[in-house]
């Protein structure tokens, strides 16, 4: 079968390996589409570690064409949305209803649950990314990863329910419980950013501030109706303008969608007092920000979140539902498709931020 190896830093490539079969557990998917997302970027970049050779790719969405021993919920022709979270249901964070925090879940090992490797070319190993590599023809994904989807579900779309879109969504509706008619900001107007818009829409936020540096990003969240106010923090003040914005008092909930030292401190730093700010991105693995203590004194909840804190069995069949409603704009987020052999065009892209959402249609 066809996957895109990654060998070293930059290097990425579509090869022929040995196609897999799925061990006690596992299944097997034919891939239909698959989101380009900054963890890809990052691994190919070499920000984050990572085993090589591996097959990078954590938002795939297809259909199952086989199952291993011992599958339960799963059957060939079931539609499914991978995801980069999988509670074991049995560690203490599983059993508290905080799956994103599982244990049993090691994420950047290249391994798959079993501890061993499960993709090879010529009987050599290759490492999977996220229990998932699904920049191929097929992946082997433990059931547990996995969620089946509405068969009219169209995949190009909910394959972000994976990673991206979910951690954007999850952030606002679950991570911080936006009410109705609250404010919010969102700082960082990309795939993730837009996406926590759409979740605070669909909560009944009333007024939504994007902020951005690149003035095509915010005008695109207000053209789509994601944001009801636009800042372009290249020639302006964000926090004076927010609070500006707010009657003085900042907004409700302040989502920082990038994850630079800058972009946190402008999403704390514009959070009413008593407010709620959620730090999603990580623009690389060595990040640091510098907090005013006074932030807390304000009653300040400053606090972070993996894949939206969803869990993607019980959640993303719901986010699918809210898309066929017309609730959640994907189309709208989904700009830019890719053949599997413009693979390193689409991961230049997201460098570049050509594109809000991009995606690999198989
Ligand atoms: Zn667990
Ligand atoms: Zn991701």
């Amino acid at each position: 079968m066809r996957a895109a190896i990654c060998r070293g830093i930059g290097d990425i490539s579509v090869e022929d390996i040995d196609e897999p079969t799925p061990r006690a557990g596992e299944i097997k998917i034919k891939i239909a589409a698959v989101g380009v997302c900054h963890t890809d970027l990052s691994i190919l970049a070499g920000h984050l570690p990572s085993p090589r050779p591996i097959v990078l790719g954590h938002e795939g969405a297809g259909v199952v064409v086989e199952v291993g021993p011992d599958v339960r919920e799963f059957v060939a022709g079931d539609h499914v949305v991978c995801s980069i979270i999988g509670g074991c249901g049995r560690c203490r964070f599983c059993l508290t209803g905080e799956q994103p925090l599982c244990e049993e879940t090691q994420f950047f090992t290249g391994k798959m649950l079993d501890g061993t490797t499960r993709l090879s070319q010529d009987g050599a190993p290759i490492h999977s990314l996220h229990y998932q590599a699904s920049f191929a023809e097929y992946s082997i994904v433990p059931e547990r990863f996995a969620t089946k989807v509405d068969d009219e579900a169209p995949l190009d779309k909910v394959c972000g329910f994976a990673c991206g879109v979910s951690t954007g969504i999850g952030a606002a509706m679950i991570r911080a419980n936006v009410t109705p008619g609250s404010s919010v900001l969102v700082v960082g107007a990309g795939g993730v950013g837009c996406s926590a818009m759409l979740g605070a829409r669909v909560k009944g936020a009333t007024q939504i501030i994007a902020v951005d540096i690149a003035a095509n990003k915010i005008a695109r969240a207000k053209e789509r109706g994601w944001a009801t106010h636009v800042i372009d923090a290249t020639d302006t003040d964000a926090i004076a303008a927010v609070f500006d914005l707010t009657g003085g008092h900042g907004v409700d909930y302040a989502f920082d969608a990038v994850g630079t030292s800058a972009t946190a401190e402008v999403a704390i730093g514009a959070t009413r007092q008593g407010g709620t700010c959620v730090i999603i991105g990580r623009a690389d693995a060595t990040v640091n920000a510098s907090i005013a203590t006074t932030h807390f004194l304000r009653h300040k909840w400053v606090t972070g979140t993996f894949g939206g804190s969803i869990t993607p069995k019980v959640h993303i069949p719901q986010f699918v539902e809210l898309y066929q409603q017309g609730r959640l704009d994907l189309d709208g987020l989904l700009d830019a498709r890719y053949s599997f052999d413009q693979i390193a065009t689409a991961l230049d892209d997201l460098h570049h931020g050509r594109m809000t959402r991009g995606v690999i249609v198989m």
